[in-house]
């Protein structure tokens, strides 16, 4: 604490990411990044980007990026905004569109950055439990905002982080049909692992913003790309904040690389597959040494064991250099969340559980 800071600063709660251990030979498993690199057209993209000018200002508004991700989802550009990763995209959307003095909806076990930004902006947060399956249950978030009164916004991810469940876009559209007077923001960071994307439903609901990233399926973590898609009022207010706080906000690296990783479908889909097929044997071999495993459509997954305690596994598999990701949280603090990793890393994983 300094008497230097914004009085808002001390009570700022950041949030923690999962740990960038220094050690190498790791088995790293904790925080969802791709076993595959990203695709070699965006590696190439980059270098060729490296021989151009550097010294100029990267395009303040990305345009090669969008217009790839207008092209791959049949959108208009205006309807396409990028930004660092979509954490960042998350945070202009929080200030952008869910300050209205009510408060925000979403689930009780979600993607713990959302109350983080509730922090920030001054949001009032409402968690609305998931069911005894760890679903997210609409009917719940349609009566809560007709006890409340009314919502800012509703917030989740689909998949649900950290439990890899699905929600239907059957569901999403029930949730839309009944509210329509604040955005429903629907985070896709792992949709490609085996959902349906709700982009398909944004010309029809002026108020869905769905927001991605190139973290997770194109394997682009380490140059922090995001992106949200949606009616083209929502993304205006979102231009708006990004231009009034950093208007050059896309290197000219993740710019190439971004659009370049878009346009190379046959990498994506191989690799998204190889993710897939890899999660079905981990999930198999999980439930051979007794563990509950949730239905996931994402690249990780979420068991417990019946006898053994999360953490001390968690502490153990640390101990063999081997990294998963455990949550002292209410619900869920007996279990663990494993990143599906490459063939040889899920062996390894599951070979340390079976010794334990
Ligand atoms: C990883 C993740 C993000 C953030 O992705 P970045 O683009 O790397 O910032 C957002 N939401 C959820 C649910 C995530 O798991």
């Amino acid at each position: 604490m300094s008497q230097f800071w914004s009085p808002f600063v001390k009570d700022l709660v950041p949030y923690v990411p999962g740990e960038q251990p220094k050690m190498t030979r790791l088995v790293k498993l904790n925080t969802n990044e791709n076993p595959y690199g990203p695709s070699p057209k965006a590696i190439a993209a980059m270098q060729a980007e490296l021989n151009d000018d550097l010294r100029l200002y990267p395009d303040p508004n990305g345009d090669r990026l969008k217009q790839a991700v207008a092209d791959y989802y049949g959108v208009k550009t205006s309807q396409v905004f990028v930004g660092n990763g979509s954490d960042e995209v998350l945070a202009h959307a929080f200030h952008g569109l869910f300050q209205h003095d009510k408060p925000l909806l979403f689930p009780d076990i979600t993607y713990s950055f959302y109350p983080v930004y509730c922090g920030l902006y001054g949001i009032e947060p409402e968690q609305i439990p998931l069911d005894d399956e760890f679903q997210i249950n609409v009917d719940d978030f349609i009566s809560a905002t007709t006890e409340a009164g009314g919502n800012s916004g509703i917030i989740f991810p689909n998949p649900n982080a950290p439990t890899g469940r699905l929600l239907p876009l059957a569901a999403i559209e029930k949730l839309l049909q009944h509210n329509t007077q604040t955005v429903v923001l629907v985070d896709e960071a792992y949709v490609d692992f085996g959902g349906e994307s709700a982009i398909a439903l944004v010309d029809r609901y002026p108020n869905l913003l769905v927001t991605q990233t190139l973290s997770k399926s194109r394997s682009l973590a380490g140059m922090r790309i995001g992106l949200a898609v949606g009616h083209e009022d929502l993304i205006e207010a979102l231009e708006r904040v990004k231009n009034s706080f950093n208007s050059y906000p896309l290197d000219r690296l993740a710019i190439a690389a971004g659009a370049a990783a878009f346009a190379d479908r046959d990498y994506f889909n191989d690799t998204c597959q190889r993710v897939i097929d890899s999660r079905t044997q981990v999930v198999d071999g999980l439930e051979q040494l007794g563990f509950e495993v949730l239905p996931s459509a994402a690249n990780f997954v979420f068991a417990r064991h019946g006898q053994k305690d999360a953490a001390e596994l968690a502490a153990a598999l640390r101990e063999q250099g081997i990294i998963v990701r455990h949550f002292r949280t209410p619900r869920i603090a007996q279990f663990l969340r494993i990143t599906i990793g490459t063939d040889e890393q899920n062996k390894i994983l599951l070979d340390a559980l079976k010794t334990l």
